[in-house]
């Protein structure tokens, strides 16, 4: 492999328009690239190949044998269009001159073991986004007043193809645990009761178990697993669901005019992720197998067959913002418009809100006692809930 912290890389293509040779951009609404001087509409043609599923073994047995490092030094780059350079993460694939705009790729790609080969386009364009951060910043509650003009800025809104790995699995779990199932017992206790001994029958809950056990076959499809470290995965896998069945073969050219990032997150690492999934998922059908009320999973020996995988990317609008000198992000999937991220809260706001609460239940409590005021009061909330659980209470005047 032929990195080395001097190497240079320049952009491997560019998109000038046939018209008046300006760049090209991709734009969300035509669904082609775009000149943004003369108008010109360049409609990209994605070959109907069809989406390729890869064997996983024999891509994981590969990359371990060539000891592939996803580790490196800044990229630097030269402007192909002003000339000017300047450095970017190693994993990024594409970005745009910081003096000039103009889009650039890099040849990331050809220093990573395996390259995206389908992506989803963006179709979600940058004023849509906005609108949507605008809504969302307007639909906080408790959020504090300064924000919601945050989106008035331009601030760093940002479309980014994020880098994805997709795994197929069929599962075959033999399991051995415990049925439980429930059954209610009456009991008798002794209870004393203004000084007098009283008997009080109690309804019980028992568990019966029996040992149990079988196999359960469960096939995933496109377990999805963001491949990217620089957005946290919790805002990352919130961002499903993905319209995956609409992925286009890859081609650079939807990639002008937006950033988009090699994958941090390796194969293994990504299979990793995507078996405690699964895992997950496999748990919740063998409690159902098991059937009853309640379960116990003593063993769990989970076979995976036919595993496969695929690289692709998918397009978001991320930002984020500073409030009180902390930073919050969030993100747009570019495709439905579900937005996801962190936010702020007022305290003042929330403050206010428990103060009104704690007056709304002063004053509710001071109608409930007058209207008590007539005569005693005795009830009884018997079978509070499922336990059995016994409350008296006895008020006399
Ligand atoms: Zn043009
Ligand atoms: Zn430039």
């Amino acid at each position: 492999m032929q990195t080395d912290s001097s190497h240079l890389l320049f952009s491997k293509k560019s998109f000038p328009c046939q018209n008046c040779g300006a760049n090209l951009v991709f734009c969300a609404d035509e669904d082609a690239l775009v000149c943004n001087y003369c108008g010109s509409l360049n409609r990209i043609t994605p070959p109907p190949l069809p989406i390729k599923e890869h064997d996983l073994h024999s891509a994981l047995k590969k990359i371990k044998v060539k000891n592939w490092s996803l580790q490196h030094p800044l990229q630097e780059i030269k402007c192909p269009s002003c000339a000017a350079s300047f450095s970017v993460d190693f994993h990024t694939r594409s970005t745009t001159c910081p003096y000039c705009h103009t889009p650039i790729i890099t040849n990331v790609d050809s220093l990573l073991p395996i390259q995206p080969e389908s992506l989803l386009p963006f179709k979600i364009n940058r004023d849509e986004a906005k609108e949507i951060f605008k809504e969302w910043i307007g639909s906080l509650w408790f959020a504090p007043s300064s924000i919601k003009n945050i989106y008035d800025t331009d601030s760093t809104l940002e479309g980014v193809y994020l880098p994805y790995w997709t795994f197929d699995s069929l599962t075959i779990t033999r399991y051995n645990g415990m049925r439980g199932d429930v059954y209610h017992e009456r009991v008798t206790r002794r209870v004393f009761i203004d000084g007098r001994e009283e008997l009080v029958e109690d309804i019980v809950e028992r568990i019966e178990w029996t040992p149990v056990s079988g196999i359960v076959k469960l096939s995933f499809d496109d377990v999805l697993v963001g491949a990217s470290k620089s957005i946290p995965r919790k805002l990352i896998d919130s961002l499903a669901p993905w319209d995956l069945e609409n992925l286009v073969s890859f081609d650079e050219r939807y990639l002008s005019g937006f950033e988009s990032e090699g994958y941090e997150v390796a194969l293994d690492e990504g299979v990793d992720i995507a078996r405690e999934y699964m895992r997950y998922q496999i748990e919740h059908a063998v409690r159902a197998d098991i059937g009853g009320d309640r379960q116990q999973i003593n063993e769990m020996k989970v076979y995976h067959q036919n595993n496969t995988y695929k690289h692709i990317l998918l397009p978001i609008w991320s930002a984020d913002f500073k409030h009180n000198g902390k930073n919050y992000s969030f993100a747009i999937n570019a495709r439905t418009g579900k937005i996801v991220g962190e936010r702020p809260y007022s305290k003042i706001k929330i403050l206010f809100a428990i103060l009104l609460v704690i007056l709304l239940a002063a004053g509710l409590f001071y109608l409930y006692d007058q209207s008590q005021e007539a005569g005693g009061f005795s009830t009884n909330f018997d079978n509070f809930g499922e336990g059995g659980i016994h409350i008296e209470i006895r008020r006399s005047f």
